[in-house]
């Protein structure tokens, strides 16, 4: 979305919500020390308030909706903290502090490819708060089903502004059952975890399918991989805080971002695409927590590769299919798939083999998928 003028004020407007942010956490924290029990979302609520009215009238001028929505935030994030789900909430650097959400029907209004954000501006003339509205307009990506349950406003690292339009809509209308089963191995999830000294390039397969198919990364991903390296080395060369070097970072940005679309986009065609041909999936779990220790650039196909899974399990959803996870520890690789038989003499770089017992010829990432096919099944 873009606006001259306004998209200035969009950012400061981000700015300030990043002050409420900081703010209350560390109010919270503040009063923690005191001795003080925690202050839930309606003591915040009221806090709030009572700053409006004395210290801090300026924070006045924000859309109170989505102030609110931030207050919820952190009283979720202080109550999975409290109730042992996730760390002690922090308080996020400026820079990361991207998004607002206006939860609701109120703060905003939108007609066409046109909204409006409600914010408040002080009349001086008749000594108090007046609405105001923010016009922007934004390029609209498809039309709006349903009804409107929330919108949020992004700032990418590009510096670029999205707007996030959340409806009740739902797309009932799922595929036909196939009555086909599948299982997949991916290479570099499953082989990362075993031999981590090991490179997996872009050459292995994505996924290797039980039906002996073997998917690739798609060709523009991999140049965009590849033109990633070599904008990272350009970076490297510019010294730190030069003109040259903060162009370098946008050209970075903004290629990662054309780089993240690439691979979703991807993924969601891969997910439509076993969806439509299978009603029962089985994959390899994924190791979160080996995922930590990882090297950045292992890290990252691991992470896309959870994305992929969030998004096929979207679709099975949709779909009514079944996806069965089957668990990171189980022996898939070296059980022969045609008589169970282990082959212990399996190295890593036999891409394919001969079962000892019964003759059979397998393809090392075939075999797997097989092999996670029949576990996933039996469970
Ligand atoms: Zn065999």
């Amino acid at each position: 979305m873009s606006n001259q003028s306004n998209t200035i004020r969009l950012g400061n407007l981000l700015d300030d919500m990043w002050r409420v942010h900081a703010y209350f956490h560390k109010w919270q924290r503040q009063r923690y020390k005191d001795g003080m029990p925690y202050a839930n979302y309606n003591a915040m609520s009221a806090h709030l308030t009572e700053l409006k009215r004395t210290t801090h009238p300026h924070w006045n001028a924000l859309p109170s909706q989505a102030i609110q929505c931030e207050l919820k935030r952190i009283d979720a994030a202080y109550q999975r903290f409290f109730d042992n789900l996730g760390g002690r909430p922090h308080i996020k650097a400026r820079h990361k502090f991207k998004s607002m959400t206006f939860p609701g029907a109120s703060g905003w209004k939108l007609k066409d490819n046109r909204i409006s954000i409600n914010v408040k501006q002080y009349n001086e003339t008749k000594h108090k708060w007046q609405n105001d509205f923010l016009p922007y307009t934004f390029h609209k990506h498809r039309e709006i089903e349903g009804k409107i349950r929330r919108i949020t406003l992004k700032r990418d690292n590009c510096g670029d502004y999205w707007l996030c339009i959340t409806t009740n809509h739902t797309d009932t209308e799922s595929l036909p059952t196939t009555g086909q089963s599948v299982g997949a191995d991916n290479v570099i999830q499953g082989m990362n975890l075993i031999y981590p000294q090991i490179k997996f390039g872009m050459k292995d397969a994505y996924l290797t399918l039980s039906t002996g198919e073997k998917i690739q990364h798609p060709q523009p991903l991999k140049q965009s991989l590849t033109k990633l390296r070599s904008l990272n080395k350009n970076l490297s060369r510019k010294v730190k805080g030069s003109n040259g070097w903060w162009r370098a970072v946008l050209v970075l940005a903004k290629h990662y971002r054309h780089v993240a679309n690439q691979r979703k986009d991807f993924h969601w065609k891969l997910a439509t695409y076993l969806c439509e041909r299978f009603d029962i999936i089985v994959l390899e779990t994924l190791n979160l927590e080996g995922m930590k220790r990882r090297p950045w650039g292992r890290k990252v196909s691991d992470l896309a590769f959870y994305q992929f899974v969030e998004i096929l399990k979207y679709k099975c959803l949709k779909h009514n299919r079944e996806l069965h996870q089957v668990g990171q520890w189980t022996a898939t690789t070296k059980p022969c798939s045609d008589c169970g038989e282990n082959n212990e003499n399996l190295s890593l770089s036999d891409r394919e083999w001969r079962c000892p017992d019964c003759g059979s010829h397998h393809d090392r990432d075939i075999n797997a998928a097989i092999n996670i096919l029949r576990v996933g099944l039996a469970t």
